[in-house]
Parts: structure tokens; C-alpha cells; sequence
């Protein structure tokens, strides 16, 4: 459910016209919806009824800092991947004991800042690891609390490169290893041990996952505590899917609702790390058509915006739909929707039916509004995009267009 809507013949976002938008501020341009985005949050912070809990926006879906500033205004927390996402937050007004910090490869600085930010905790993803936050911690004289990422070995159901709770897959600790790092844990003198997180993948289109790497770790955590080990936050990851196309995700309630079921009788907070349900579909990305073509085997739309400004379609060979900003009745054909970079692979839609559009006109593409400015770039010395924030007939600019002097100014 968006804000992204077609009235009187074009497309709005909440009570502006997204042709005006474009004409604004130009072309690529992401567009947001903060009454989406606001939806989105209410809809986790209340799925888990009166169960103690935390929402924490995965910022690496969408780190734009106004943005973050709408989400931590609304109670949010975030879970950050990097030391350059935690400046992200901080800057954004994020509550340092709101954040979680997961990702394999958290480099010495990285966990130095957190350290001395406050963070919530540490979603810890190997023994090597575990030993260099405990290192850290005691010169610092600072505690760190840590939840060790089980590997719980569970299917998500998903694209390959975005699952990440498999046995094959880089990421957390099966739990043979994790019962000796939350032993090691234990023993260290500024290691806390409060948490046990997973994260088994993205745009998960079932409830079953969720519940199978829920149950796994619910029955490690009872072992754990037979060792000592008191499990205070439950961190389930993110990773709850949206509609893209004709997906039929589960609602963040009926989510709510299983994890509800399963924590029956426990007293623990419940850790939530969504990222696409939250910001996917509260954003738009609006191109303009520069050129069509006819080759003998397709029919292109050639548009200004590019694989650089949203890569997903490239790299997962993912759907986004594209509709016109200003629909006109006229015949369907089937196009490829291209950009201008010298890649094959620089497409937005393939073989898709669309009506005969013409250059000038503008297109949205929806569901945009996660993963797709953060895995922008500049590739072909394309100036990243601008992005907006809508919210009710006001526009604010979320960040300016890149320059040209912007390409090259860390340039020597
Ligand atoms: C990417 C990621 C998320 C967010 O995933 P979504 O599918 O966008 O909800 C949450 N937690 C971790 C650890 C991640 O890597």
C-alpha cells in the first residue's frame, strides 16, 4: 500500500504532481512518500502487539539522512553494515541505543566509533571476530554488548544473491560455533552477551522461513541459558518482501502475529531489521524518455535514467514496474526499457508492454525507494540523481543532483 497514485490522468505522489516533481527538479529523480514510508513504520512497530520490541530501519536500503531523521522521529532504531551508515544515523538523530551493527567484515575503526557511540549491539559473525570487539572493548574500557548471527541453515525461498541464512552462505555462526563464541562471550571481561540475532535473506514472500529460523533459535537460546547465557534481545533480521509485480507477500502483521504465537510466555525484546517493506515501495524513480527505436528484432524506450541510478533490474534481473507519469490512450508494444550506459546489461524492464511512448514524456518506475539510490554510482561519469521527500502537497529536497565538480572534486 502506497501514496504513489494515478488522479484525474497522472500520476501523483500524496498531493503532488509528479510531472511537476520532474520539471522541478529534473530528471533521474527518486521520489518519496513520506505518508508511505510513516505507514510502513506503524505497520511493524504495531505488528508485535504488546510483545516489548524495536524496529530497526535497515539503512543500508535507504541511508538518505533526512529520510533516516523521518523514520528515528517516528521511534525507529536502525541496523547499519558499516561505520559510514552509523555516521549516516548519528547524523540523522538516530538514538545510539537504537542501533545494531551487523555485517561480516567490521573493521577496527568501525567498531571503535560504535563503541563509543553506545550502540545498542554488536550482531557478531564469527569467533575472529567476537575476540577483536572483546580487544577493543577492554582497551577502550568500554562494555560491548553482542548478539552472535546464527546460520540457522533455513531456506528463505528467494533470489540466491539475497539469501543469506543458508549453510553455504558468509554470514553468522552455525550454532555448534555459536555456543562456543557465546561461551567465549561469557568469559570476556567487556563482552556482554545480551543478544542472539539471524537474518536469513531478503524479499521473502512467506511467513515458514521466519518461523523455521524463529523456533531454531528459541530452542538454542533455552540451551544456552543451561550455560549461563541469558538471552535478552531477539534479533529476527529484516528481510520481510514487498510487491514488486504479482507478489503476494505476507503482511508485517501476519509476521507479527507468528512471531507473537512462538515467544508465548518468554520475556524477551523482539528485534525487527526491515529495510524493503519499510522503504521499497514509498519510493518512485521518474526518468524522462530521450529516444525510442525499432531494431528488427526489439523495440527500445532509451530514458536518462541508467543501470548506475537503480542497478537492481541488472544485477538480480529484478522487476520494477514503469508506468507513465502522464498516461495517453494508445496502442501497447512490447520495449526494452534502456539507459544510456555502454553495458548491455543497462536495462530497466525487458520485453515489456507499454504503451508507444515518445521522447519528452516521463516515466515512473515504482518500488524504487529501497536499494536503489544506496546502489547508485557514478559509472560512465554519470552525476548521481536527486532525491525528494513528499508529504501531503510540500516537497523538501532529500539531497541535491550531483555535479560535474562533484565527479571529480577528490580528484588530485
Ligand atoms: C539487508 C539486511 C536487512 C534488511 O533486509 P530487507 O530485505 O531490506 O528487509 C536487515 N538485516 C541485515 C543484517 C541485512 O543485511
Amino acid at each position: 500500500m502506497d501514496y504513489f497514485e494515478y488522479r484525474d490522468g497522472e500520476l501523483w505522489a500524496e498531493g503532488v504532481r509528479v510531472k511537476e516533481l520532474a520539471e522541478r527538479f529534473g530528471t533521474p529523480l527518486y521520489v518519496y512518500s513520506k505518508r508511505t514510508l510513516t505507514r510502513h513504520y506503524h505497520a511493524f512497530d504495531t505488528a508485535l502487539g504488546e510483545l516489548d520490541h524495536l524496529t530497526c530501519f535497515s539503512v543500508k536500503a535507504n541511508g538518505n539522512v533526512s529520510l533516516l531523521r523521518l523514520l528515528g522521529g517516528l521511534g525507529a532504531g536502525v541496523d547499519i553494515v558499516s561505520g559510514g551508515e552509523l555516521h549516516r544515523a548519528l547524523t540523522a538523530g538516530i538514538d545510539p541505543r537504537k542501533i545494531v551493527f551487523s555485517g561480516v567484515g567490521k573493521q577496527e575503526h568501525e567498531i571503535r566509533d560504535a563503541l563509543k557511540a553506545d550502540i545498542l549491539m554488536f550482531n557478531v559473525e564469527s569467533a575472529q571476530e567476537l575476540k577483536h570487539i572483546g580487544r577493543i572493548a577492554a582497551e577502550m574500557n568500554t562494555p560491548a554488548r553482542i548478539s552472535i548471527r546464527i546460520n540457522p541453515d533455513v531456506d528463505p525461498k528467494t533470489h540466491p544473491y539475497i539469501s543469506t541464512g543458508l549453510k553455504k552462505n558468509k554470514f553468522g555462526l552455525d550454532m555448534l560455533e555459536a555456543a562456543g563464541a557465546y561461551l567465549l562471550a561469557k568469559e570476556a571481561p567487556f563482552v556482554e552477551p545480551v543478544g542472539m540475532d539471524c537474518h536469513i535473506g531478503s524479499q521473502l514472500t512467506q511467513i515458514d522461513p521466519f518461523v523455521e529460523a524463529l523456533k531454531k533459535l528459541l530452542a538454542f537460546a533455552d540451551r544456552l541459558q543451561f550455560s549461563g547465557v541469558d538471552i535478552r534481545y531477539l534479533d529476527l533480521g529484516g528481510g520481510l518482501g514487498i510487491t514488486y509485480n504479482e507478489e503476494a507477500p505476507p503482511l508485517p502483521a501476519d509476521l507479527g502475529q507468528a512471531i507473537v504465537d512462538s515467544l508465548a510466555g518468554r520475556t524477551l525484546t523482539v528485534i525487527l531489521e526491515p529495510g524493503r517493506a519499510i522503504a521499497g515501495n514509498a519510493g518512485i524513480l521518474v526518468t524522462q524518455v530521450l529516444y525510442t527505436k525499432k531494431s528488427s528484432a526489439k523495440n527500445f524506450v532509451i530514458v536518462d535514467a541508467a543501470m548506475n541510478d537503480l542497478v537492481r533490474p541488472s544485477l538480480y534481473g529484478a522487476y520494477h514496474r514503469i508506468g507513465e507519469v502522464t498516461p495517453k490512450y494508445r496502442e501497447k508494444i512490447v520495449v526494452d526499457v534502456v539507459g544510456p550506459i555502454c553495458e548491455s546489461s543497462d536495462f530497466l524492464a525487458q520485453d515489456r508492454r507499454l504503451p508507444a511512448v515518445e521522447p519528452g514524456e516521463h516515466l515512473a518506475v515504482f518500488s524504487a525507494g529501497a536499494y536503489g539510490f544506496t546502489m547508485s554510482s557514478q559509472y560512465n561519469a554519470r552525476p548521481r540523481a536527486a532525491e525528494v521527500i513528499v508529504d501531503g502537497d510540500q516537497t523538501t529536497q532529500a539531497r541535491r543532483r550531483e555535479t560535474y565538480a562533484d565527479l571529480i572534486a577528490l580528484e588530485i
